[in-house]
């Protein structure tokens, strides 16, 4: 049993033939149309871009937002290294912050003892799918001048107090690899309000060249074109337009649903088990994975105990403030160590059964009443 895996058949399939047999592979129609089903489906009048990853969505909005050399930007430790390598990739410092212990977000009281006159931005991270106080976050980036470029990756489709996450974000970052919420095989949207930052980021995902998008998108190329910034070959293609615009058109009504029951599921038979915790339920979400917390000192067994009857658990995630590279940002950050030590991820996504989950949960069970 995987700890995570695609939705995807034959009816991706087919899309992306479609896109094939067609003969224009590139960036054109089929990346407009779901970028325009994308910013209906988020809802406002946010502006949608996509790109070939989540990790170049932040890339090129930090860019965008004239992120660079000599800034700092405030980000949780508890994240996958994109965010650190997008902030890096700018040359700016990722400024590694604790965690809270009950939902593994962004600590804003850590935060705020980082903040020094070269942070120009804060990257809140929607870990597995949660969104806590987003408005402390905005009120403390609005009174210090602050960036908000919200990763989540984790968190397409998920609402805050009624309002879907990317609707009203300053700029709001989402993942489409593999095993996200929905998949375009891979790729990633920057969405954002920002007229500005919208124009910025289409240009730079192709290399800079201005205008390229609305050529593209005409199904035209630029051959007298000028560049004033530095860019990157960061496009969606049509192939992952095509299966992202399957993914998207089935997420309501399939992936969504099914997403939220499983996790119900586990939240039901482990919100009472001794020797666990589960991070903080949020109704509004459509969960991407399932960490829990084994205490006790019991997570490897528990791992190994799953391991033997093949079932695939995850570790979301080595704080980035131990790897090598990002080791002299912050030096100890408790929470976030605690965490590292206890954190297990249960195997979620929509082709599961309840009885799966079954079988996971009688694992973990017996392995903690041993
Ligand atoms: C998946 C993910 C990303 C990056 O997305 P890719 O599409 O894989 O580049 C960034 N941040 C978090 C928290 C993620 O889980």
């Amino acid at each position: 049993m995987k700890v995570s895996k695609s939705a995807v058949g034959s009816a991706e399939a087919d899309a992306a033939a479609r896109i094939v047999v067609k003969g224009f592979l590139g960036m054109g129609p089929e990346v407009r149309a779901f970028e325009e089903e994308l910013a209906a489906y988020l809802g406002g009048d946010a502006h949608v871009a996509c790109v070939n990853t989540g990790t170049s969505a932040l890339h090129l909005a930090l860019q965008a937002c004239g992120i660079g050399p000599n800034d700092e930007v405030l980000v949780p430790t508890l994240t996958y290294v994109a965010s650190f390598q997008a902030i890096s990739a700018c040359g700016a410092t990722p400024v590694a912050c604790d965690v809270q212990m009950e939902s593994g977000l962004l600590n804003l009281e850590d935060a705020v003892g980082r903040l020094t006159p070269r942070t120009k931005a804060i990257m809140p991270v929607h870990y597995a799918s949660a969104t806590g106080d987003l408005e402390s976050v905005y009120r403390f980036a609005q009174a210090n001048g602050l960036r908000v470029i919200e990763d989540a990756a984790h968190a397409f489709g998920c609402s805050h107090r009624g309002v879907r996450i990317g609707a009203n974000g300053d700029v709001v970052c989402f993942s489409f690899d593999g095993i996200k919420n929905i998949t375009s095989g891979e790729g990633g949207a920057v969405v954002t309000r920002d007229a500005t930052v919208i124009s910025r980021v289409r240009d730079a995902r192709l290399l800079g060249v201005e205008k390229d998008t609305e050529k593209r998108f005409a199904g035209e190329r630029s051959w007298e074109f000028d560049v004033h910034a530095q860019g990157w070959r960061y496009h969606m293609s049509d192939i992952m337009a095509a299966i992202g615009r399957v993914q998207l058109a089935k997420f309501e009504t399939e992936l969504a649903p099914k997403r939220r029951a499983l996790a119900a599921h586990y939240r039901d038979r482990l919100s009472s088990c001794p020797g666990l915790r589960l991070f903080r339920n949020e109704a509004e979400c459509v969960p991407h994975i399932l960490p829990i917390r084994v205490l006790n000192g019991l997570r490897d067994r528990v791992r190994a105990a799953l391991a033997a009857e093949s079932i695939e658990t995850g570790i979301h995630y080595k704080p980035n403030h131990l790897l090598a590279r990002f080791s002299a940002t912050s030096a100890r950050l408790p929470v976030a160590e605690q965490l590292y030590t206890e954190l297990l991820t249960l195997p979620l996504h929509p082709s599961l059964t309840i009885s799966d989950l079954d079988i996971v949960m009688d694992v973990v069970q017996s392995t903690l009443n041993r």
